[in-house]
């Protein structure tokens, strides 16, 4: 009869299944990919077959796919080249924007540059902040 055990990876207690008395590892998907994953690292360094076949697949598997660094190399370059240009329009921006709080503006919403935070955040040297530009179309507060 099989008893609860505690997964290798997660630490969670599992039910073993039957046909695997010794099972480590609970079915979770990342549990098994990791059981995976320390199996052919341990393969790879006692098994000098199981090693030498890695290689030839890696060397085979670079043979059929020739254009896989070169396209890496040019979406990269297209990524970087986003950048510059993001770069580029944050630079051509107004350089001091107005730091006032919504609830500052005493019920009017001007158009402006402002700097858009999250609200709600643990850590606040980690959150994202954007700068946008809002264009009043219509003030109904009258
Ligand atoms: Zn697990």
């Amino acid at each position: 009869m099989n008893e609860d055990r505690t997964c290798a990876v997660c630490g969670q207690i599992f039910l073993p299944r039957a046909q695997s008395p010794s099972q480590r590892y609970c079915s979770k998907r990342d549990c098994q990919r990791e059981r995976k994953a320390r199996w052919q690292k341990q393969k790879i360094k006692s098994d000098p077959d199981y090693r030498e076949n890695q290689r030839h697949a890696q060397a085979r598997w670079s043979e059929s796919h020739p254009d896989y660094w070169r396209t890496y190399r040019d979406t990269h370059q297209a990524y970087k080249q986003r950048n510059r240009e993001l770069q580029r329009i944050r630079n051509s921006q107004p350089r001091h924007i107005a730091k006032m709080d919504v609830s500052a503006l005493d019920g009017r919403l001007c158009t402006g540059f402002y700097v858009l935070a999250q609200a709600v955040c643990d850590d606040i040297a980690k959150i994202g902040a954007w700068i946008v530009h809002l264009t009043v179309i219509s003030d109904l507060s009258g």
